[in-house]
């Protein structure tokens, strides 16, 4: 057990996912309960940090000390007879999934990301494909033991009538440090998927055949390519299954066995190819590709449900200036019109998007949950010049059609535009001050927006 007494940890530069944002900040590893509560009662401003796997300053703090968890238990005493499990919240997914699969189970909610932890997961309430139909960790957390910048540890749920469980989840780590969390997890029926892939010739047919899909699939996304100028602008490939629905039940999976699939190596000449020509090539021979193999085939799960993880390597290819994502949500009244604006700006400047992904979402909750109804697209784009500006100009147009910027992957907002996105901030800084009245609990991403 620590006593506060040690030497401090050393300066560590620490960044984001993309290695676009760092701060040279303390990191602290906590080994139980109690060295946890020394160590966020030390003098100072500190942060939670999971895994690192948000993208911009979700998960920094300049001059502060970064606070993670090193105790990756699942609790054997409250396994799923009730249907929920209880995990240390920095177990990852690439721990917990293939545990659960042992059991025969899973989790009905999870983000593309395997590295990710369940503290992370719940404090950026992340989705996955399926939000239409499973929602987002909200829908799928039942409670959560919580440390608060007192130090005190208390457990909440939907009914503890504290809005500090509301507030927690989506709240980026800002109340406090989630040390447990229950969840919801479903019968793991298969490790393979029937999975439908349909090649589209212009946007309004992604779009449709997107809609049109997720009425009968549960994991749904359009991977779209605005590089083509004219009647092609938009094309792009559907990719629907639904490991979970019962008619896949034949294909029960043998409860010991979900190894995931382990990444491969880009070749480094990928790097080369990210240039405007390079971008629209990868398009066209992609869909073309699927043009040729649409229909339906068999897929593993992991590959439907975190298809970056098939290249262990892929960020570095943007290496050395790193890469942006820029994910937002399009309120569904204005997704048509909408989403072709967000996609023109994106081929306007320099570089193309090098990857963009639309999925649908139902109405969300939460006070500074992303999740509402609409649809969300992300695209990433390579560092250079001019990129910010472009992020910026996006955040703007996002933010005068009522839409918002996911905050696990944003690093351009202004407070001005963050606070017309989540109305409901003026509640959650309410709630801060009440738990943290010293504010010693910061980010770089909450100190950017003032939140
Ligand atoms: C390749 C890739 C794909 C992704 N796909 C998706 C996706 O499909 N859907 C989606 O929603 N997101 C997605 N994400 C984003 C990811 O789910 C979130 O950024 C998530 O927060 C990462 O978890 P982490 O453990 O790495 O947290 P970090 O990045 O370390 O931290 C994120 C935030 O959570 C807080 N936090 C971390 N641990 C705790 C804790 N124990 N208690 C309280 N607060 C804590 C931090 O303070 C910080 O504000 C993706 C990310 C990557 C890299």
């Amino acid at each position: 057990m620590s006593t506060g007494d040690e030497e401090p940890q050393p300066w560590s530069i620490v960044s984001g996912w993309t290695g676009n944002c760092r701060s040279r900040s303390r990191l602290i590893r906590c080994s139980s309960i109690d060295d946890l509560r020394t160590s966020i009662q030390q003098p100072g401003r500190w942060l939670p940090r999971g895994a690192g796997c948000s993208y911009g300053d979700a998960a920094i703090l300049e001059e502060g000390r970064l606070v993670l968890l090193d105790h990756e238990a699942i609790d054997e005493q409250k396994q799923p007879a009730s249907g929920s499990v209880t995990v240390s919240a920095a177990v990852t997914l690439r721990t917990l999934l293939p545990a659960l699969a042992t059991r025969g189970l899973t989790l009905p909610v999870v983000p593309g990301v395997l590295d990710a932890t369940i503290g992370g997961i719940v404090a950026a309430d992340a989705h996955g494909k399926n939000h239409l139909t499973r929602g987002s960790i909200r829908d799928v957390t039942d409670s959560l033991r919580l440390m608060l910048p007192s130090g005190d540890l208390i457990d909440c749920d939907r009914s503890d009538g504290t809005d500090l469980f509301e507030a927690t989840i989506g709240g980026m780590g800002l109340t406090g440090m989630i040390t447990e969390a229950t969840l919801q997890v479903i019968p793991l029926l298969a490790r393979t998927v029937r999975v439908e892939q349909i090649a589209t010739s212009d946007l309004e047919s992604s779009l449709n055949q997107l809609r049109l899909l997720s009425q009968h699939h549960e994991h749904v996304a359009a991977w779209l390519d605005p590089t083509p100028r004219g009647a092609a602008f938009g094309r792009g490939i559907v990719v629907a299954g639904s490991p979970y629905l019962e008619h896949q039940q034949s294909q029960m999976a043998h409860p010991s066995n979900w190894e995931l699939t382990p990444g491969s190596t880009l070749p480094p000449l990928v790097a080369s190819l990210l240039t405007p020509v390079g971008i629209s090539c990868h398009n066209t021979l992609r869909h073309l590709r699927a043009r040729f193999w649409r229909g339906t085939s068999t897929w593993k799960l992991d590959r439907l449900l975190f298809p970056l993880e098939r290249w262990k390597n892929w960020k570095q290819i943007y290496k050395p200036a790193g890469f942006h994502q820029h994910q937002s949500l399009v309120p569904a009244a204005v997704c048509d019109v909408v989403i072709r604006k967000l996609l023109e700006m994106s081929v306007s400047g320099g570089c193309p998007p090098t990857l963009v992904v639309l999925k649908m979402m139902r109405g969300g909750s939460g006070w500074l949950s992303f999740p509402d109804e609409g649809m969300t697209l992300s695209m990433d784009f390579r560092s250079e010049e001019g990129t910010v500006d472009l992020l910026r100009q996006l955040d703007e147009r996002v933010a005068q059609e009522q839409g918002r910027v996911y905050l696990a992957k944003d690093s351009t907002l202004t407070p001005e535009l963050f606070r017309a996105m989540y109305p409901d901030l003026g509640r959650f800084q309410k709630l801060r001050q009440q738990f943290d009245p010293q504010q010693k609990l910061n980010s770089e991403l909450s100190l950017r927006l003032k939140i």
